[in-house]
Protein backbone atom coordinates (compact mmCIF):
# COMPACT_ATOMS: atom_id res chain seq x y z
CA UNK A 1 0.00 0.00 0.00
CA UNK A 2 0.45 3.25 -1.05
CA UNK A 3 0.91 6.68 1.70
CA UNK A 4 -1.55 9.20 0.12
CA UNK A 5 0.57 11.81 1.88
CA UNK A 6 4.32 11.25 0.94
CA UNK A 7 3.44 8.36 -1.62
CA UNK A 8 6.22 5.89 -0.02
CA UNK A 9 5.37 2.29 0.07
CA UNK A 10 4.26 0.70 3.23
CA UNK A 11 2.55 -2.26 5.12
CA UNK A 12 1.08 -0.54 7.65
CA UNK A 13 -0.65 2.57 6.19
CA UNK A 14 -3.69 3.83 8.42
CA UNK A 15 -6.69 6.17 8.06
CA UNK A 16 -5.77 9.38 9.25
CA UNK A 17 -7.27 13.37 8.93
CA UNK A 18 -4.41 15.50 7.89
CA UNK A 19 -5.70 19.39 7.25
CA UNK A 20 -9.13 18.13 7.67
CA UNK A 21 -8.88 15.16 4.70
CA UNK A 22 -8.96 11.66 4.97
CA UNK A 23 -6.05 9.54 3.73
CA UNK A 24 -4.72 6.23 4.22
CA UNK A 25 -0.79 7.60 5.28
CA UNK A 26 2.29 5.37 6.93
CA UNK A 27 3.09 5.41 10.46
CA UNK A 28 5.69 7.84 9.47
CA UNK A 29 2.95 11.07 7.84
CA UNK A 30 0.57 9.72 10.95
CA UNK A 31 2.24 12.37 13.23
CA UNK A 32 1.21 15.09 10.68
CA UNK A 33 -2.25 14.25 11.77
CA UNK A 34 -5.03 12.60 13.51
CA UNK A 35 -4.99 9.00 13.03
CA UNK A 36 -8.97 7.83 13.00
CA UNK A 37 -10.29 5.74 15.57
CA UNK A 38 -11.47 2.29 13.89
CA UNK A 39 -14.42 2.32 15.63
CA UNK A 40 -15.81 5.44 13.42
CA UNK A 41 -14.78 3.25 10.56
CA UNK A 42 -17.90 1.16 10.24
CA UNK A 43 -20.25 1.88 7.49
CA UNK A 44 -23.01 0.29 8.81
CA UNK A 45 -23.18 2.96 11.72
CA UNK A 46 -22.92 5.26 9.43
CA UNK A 47 -25.88 4.51 7.06
CA UNK A 48 -28.33 4.01 9.99
CA UNK A 49 -27.70 7.60 11.08
CA UNK A 50 -28.75 8.68 7.39
CA UNK A 51 -31.74 6.46 7.39
CA UNK A 52 -32.62 7.50 10.47
CA UNK A 53 -32.21 11.05 9.74
CA UNK A 54 -33.97 11.13 6.38
CA UNK A 55 -37.53 9.37 8.49
CA UNK A 56 -37.52 11.69 10.41
CA UNK A 57 -37.68 14.40 7.79
CA UNK A 58 -40.10 12.50 6.34
CA UNK A 59 -42.08 12.66 9.52
CA UNK A 60 -42.17 16.20 10.11
CA UNK A 61 -43.44 16.64 6.36
CA UNK A 62 -46.20 14.61 7.23
CA UNK A 63 -47.31 15.73 10.19
CA UNK A 64 -47.34 18.83 11.44
CA UNK A 65 -49.22 20.00 15.17
CA UNK A 66 -52.32 22.20 14.83
CA UNK A 67 -51.79 25.37 15.14
CA UNK A 68 -53.96 25.61 19.14
CA UNK A 69 -52.09 22.85 20.05
CA UNK A 70 -51.12 24.59 23.81
CA UNK A 71 -55.25 25.13 24.05
CA UNK A 72 -56.19 22.06 23.46
CA UNK A 73 -53.81 20.66 26.14
CA UNK A 74 -54.93 23.19 28.35
CA UNK A 75 -58.98 22.42 27.68
CA UNK A 76 -59.00 18.86 27.51
CA UNK A 77 -57.56 18.41 30.71
CA UNK A 78 -59.60 21.11 32.70
CA UNK A 79 -62.81 19.01 31.50
CA UNK A 80 -61.08 15.91 32.92
CA UNK A 81 -60.86 17.54 35.88
CA UNK A 82 -56.86 16.84 35.98
CA UNK A 83 -54.23 18.54 37.10
CA UNK A 84 -51.22 20.19 35.63
CA UNK A 85 -49.42 17.42 38.20
CA UNK A 86 -51.80 15.13 37.07
CA UNK A 87 -51.47 14.76 33.98
CA UNK A 88 -47.71 15.30 34.22
CA UNK A 89 -47.44 12.14 35.82
CA UNK A 90 -49.86 10.39 33.61
CA UNK A 91 -47.14 11.52 30.64
CA UNK A 92 -44.06 11.05 32.33
CA UNK A 93 -43.35 14.97 32.32
CA UNK A 94 -42.55 17.30 35.15
CA UNK A 95 -45.19 19.90 35.85
CA UNK A 96 -43.04 22.77 34.77
CA UNK A 97 -42.86 20.42 31.48
CA UNK A 98 -46.56 20.75 31.50
CA UNK A 99 -47.21 24.00 32.17
CA UNK A 100 -44.59 25.52 29.47
CA UNK A 101 -46.17 22.74 27.52
CA UNK A 102 -49.86 24.47 27.78
CA UNK A 103 -48.19 27.83 27.85
CA UNK A 104 -46.92 27.09 24.26
CA UNK A 105 -43.30 28.27 25.10
CA UNK A 106 -42.42 24.39 24.70
CA UNK A 107 -43.11 22.00 21.96
CA UNK A 108 -43.73 18.64 23.22
CA UNK A 109 -41.79 15.77 22.15
CA UNK A 110 -43.00 13.65 19.69
CA UNK A 111 -43.37 11.20 22.32
CA UNK A 112 -45.38 13.16 24.93
CA UNK A 113 -48.03 14.18 22.06
CA UNK A 114 -48.80 10.46 21.41
CA UNK A 115 -49.48 10.29 25.21
CA UNK A 116 -51.65 13.48 25.46
CA UNK A 117 -53.47 12.54 22.37
CA UNK A 118 -54.07 9.24 24.14
CA UNK A 119 -54.62 10.29 27.92
CA UNK A 120 -56.69 13.30 26.99
CA UNK A 121 -58.69 12.19 23.74
CA UNK A 122 -57.42 15.13 21.83
CA UNK A 123 -55.99 15.36 18.33
CA UNK A 124 -52.74 17.17 18.55
CA UNK A 125 -51.08 16.31 14.70
CA UNK A 126 -52.75 16.64 11.61
CA UNK A 127 -51.70 14.97 8.56
CA UNK A 128 -50.37 17.95 5.91
CA UNK A 129 -52.08 16.87 2.89
CA UNK A 130 -50.15 18.00 -0.32
CA UNK A 131 -51.71 20.41 -2.07
CA UNK A 132 -48.71 20.94 -4.90
CA UNK A 133 -50.57 18.82 -7.75
CA UNK A 134 -49.49 19.81 -11.11
CA UNK A 135 -51.85 19.41 -13.71
CA UNK A 136 -50.11 17.55 -16.80
CA UNK A 137 -51.55 19.58 -18.92
CA UNK A 138 -50.24 22.54 -18.07
CA UNK A 139 -51.97 25.04 -20.21
CA UNK A 140 -52.95 27.16 -17.29
CA UNK A 141 -50.46 29.64 -15.99
CA UNK A 142 -50.27 30.46 -12.29
CA UNK A 143 -51.29 27.86 -9.73
CA UNK A 144 -54.23 25.97 -8.92
CA UNK A 145 -57.75 27.64 -7.74
CA UNK A 146 -59.42 26.31 -5.26
CA UNK A 147 -62.26 25.78 -7.91
CA UNK A 148 -59.60 23.52 -9.97
CA UNK A 149 -59.35 21.52 -6.89
CA UNK A 150 -63.13 21.00 -6.61
CA UNK A 151 -63.32 20.35 -9.95
CA UNK A 152 -60.64 17.58 -10.05
CA UNK A 153 -62.34 15.82 -7.14
CA UNK A 154 -66.19 15.93 -8.47
CA UNK A 155 -64.72 14.22 -11.36
CA UNK A 156 -63.64 11.18 -10.01
ZN1 LIG B 1 4.01 8.85 4.37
Amino acid sequence: MQCELCGKESHDCRLAIIDGVKMMVCPKCLSYGKEVPRTTLSPAKHVAKKKLFAEDIYKKMDKELVPDWNQRIKNARMKKNLTREQLGALVGERTVTIAKIENGDLRPSDETIKKLEKILGITLLEEVKGVAVKKSGGSKSGGLTLGDLLGEKLDK
